[in-house]
């Protein structure tokens, strides 16, 4: 252990936030408890408060970079366990109109479901000394001092019988309950004004079917993405996982439906832009029925502007921040804070820990939201502010991306930023920005590529 800061820490919620913090808390407690309200299965399997988790999850490249930095060797149990790793040359990124140029790049993202993606980590996670599951708790209420300036623990009820209520001290509380996090409620009844919500309304949904996988299906590739143009409503993904299946989610935005019966479905596939998520729905034989999600908004709660916080208590993955998952990054924003917390911990110890870790990991929120955000207020029926800086970045997006998809170093340049491996900002260096104009100007005389594929938009 690094050097003791107390004898117990509780994280609530085991999604993948709760999971990524409880590593550097056991560096630095005796015992540390994940308090669950799931019952947790002996398995991967899908569970009732990850509801996402039947649909499309995969970690990029960032995300899958760090959480080997937080768990040394994690990316080989995910192999070990059947989870695909799939390098950027199999994947077929079609944004923008085209698809992006990724000859000679070299990224790798997980081909997994999200149950297998989880177990695994909690197996590691559990495996650390003095961590333990409490699952099948409800966390309640939370516990502090009489003058309320520092969290003492939390009340949990069972969600068996609710009649059966305990508490538990501890040094420090974390709460990763996710999007329904009552941490905005719990401070204010204890006297702490909440943090201000940002919303932003998409009405996104999503319809997950998988199919059996061949390995000459769509010439080897593995990845596929058809993004929702600013124009339309409709994207999709195909992405290979474990057991030699396809796990294919078509998106719709705006109130937009994809059906879950399977005609429907492939006719929603055939609909989008490129035909390649249509190439496996149609030439897949499909595997039990469809899953529907939906998901009218997303939502970011200002802790970071907060003038006070409860001593000993911190917040963290979507209980802060739930992101459009179409950018899928929202388990490597929560690997991103557990990381700062491992630094922050090193540092400073406990002083001050709940702002000083929304603050160091401020910059990983800001840039996923930003990306998100960016991206769904493209649409014109999307409300929310449009600054001028947002104008401005758009429109060198709608410059860059013509571009990407011919000049790998411009694709390559788009894939490390929506990867999470560079910040935005990179788009903007000389270097690249030389790329970016001079390709325009290429492109005003150029021919669409066999790549770019573009239908009817839907
Ligand atoms: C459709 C969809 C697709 C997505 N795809 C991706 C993707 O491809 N890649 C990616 O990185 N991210 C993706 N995300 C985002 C990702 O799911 C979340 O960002 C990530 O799971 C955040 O983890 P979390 O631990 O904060 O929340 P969650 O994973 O939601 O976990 C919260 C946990 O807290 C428990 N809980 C809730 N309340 C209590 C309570 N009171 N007491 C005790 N326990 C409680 C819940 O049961 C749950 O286990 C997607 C999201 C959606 C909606």
């Amino acid at each position: 252990m690094n050097h003791r800061l107390g004898d117990h820490a509780v994280v609530l919620g085991a999604g993948m936030a709760g999971l990524a913090h409880a590593v550097p808390l056991a560096e630095h407690f005796d015992r540390v408890t994940l308090v669950e309200r799931d019952p947790l299965p002996d398995r991967a399997k899908a569970r009732r408060g990850v509801p996402q988790g039947q649909h499309i999850h995969l970690l990029v490249p960032g995300g899958l970079a760090r959480l080997e930095a937080l768990l040394p060797g994690v990316v080989d149990d995910l192999s070990g366990h059947g989870a695909e790793l799939i390098g950027s040359p199999e994947w077929r990124f079609h944004m923008g109109g085209g698809r992006l140029a990724l000859r000679g790049s070299d990224f790798r993202i997980t081909g997994a479901t999200r149950p297998l993606i989880e177990d695994v980590v909690r197996a590691r996670v559990l495996a650390l000394g003095g961590v333990e599951v409490l699952d099948g708790w409800t966390a309640r209420e939370l516990l502090t001092t009489d003058d309320r300036s520092r969290v003492t623990g939390v009340r949990l009820r069972s969600e068996a019988d609710p009649a059966d209520e305990r508490t538990l001290e501890a040094d420090l509380v974390a709460d990763t309950t996710g999007r329904g996090s009552r941490s905005p409620r719990w401070l204010a009844d204890l006297g702490y004004a909440p943090p201000a919500e940002e919303r932003l309304k998409v009405d996104v949904h999503y319809t997950t079917r998988l199919f059996r996988r061949s390995p000459g299906d769509l010439g080897g590739s593995r990845n596929v993405l058809v993004d929702v143009p600013p124009d339309g409503r409709r994207g999709g993904v195909a992405l290979a996982i474990e057991e030699g299946r396809w796990l294919v989610t078509l998106i719709g935005m705006l109130g937009e439906r994809p059906p879950a019966d399977l005609t429907g479905f492939t006719d929603y596939a055939a609909g989008l832009w490129n035909g390649d998520v249509h190439e496996v729905v149609s030439g897949g034989t499909p595997i039990g029925d469809a899953v529907r999600a939906a998901f009218p908004s997303f939502s970011r709660h200002r802790y970071d502007r907060l003038r006070r916080m409860p001593g000993r208590y911190l917040v963290a993955g979507d209980a802060v921040c739930s992101f459009d998952p179409r950018f899928g990054q929202g388990m490597t924003v929560a690997i991103i804070e557990a990381l700062e917390l491992r630094r922050v911990l090193e540092a400073h110890g406990l002083d001050r820990i709940g702002p000083r870790v929304l603050s160091s990991a401020q910059w990983a929120v800001q840039d996923a939201w930003d990306l998100a955000a960016g991206g769904d207020l493209a649409h014109p029926e999307v409300e929310g502010p449009r600054p001028p800086s947002w104008r401005l970045t758009t429109a060198y997006l709608q410059r860059l991306l013509p571009v990407a998809h011919h000049d790998p170093v411009v694709a390559t340049a788009v894939i490390r930023v929506i990867g999470m491996l560079d910040r935005p900002q990179r788009l903007m260096r000389p270097q690249l920005l030389w790329h970016v104009l001079s390709g325009s100007r290429r492109n005003g005389h150029r021919t669409p590529s066999s790549d770019d594929a573009v239908g009817s938009r839907a």
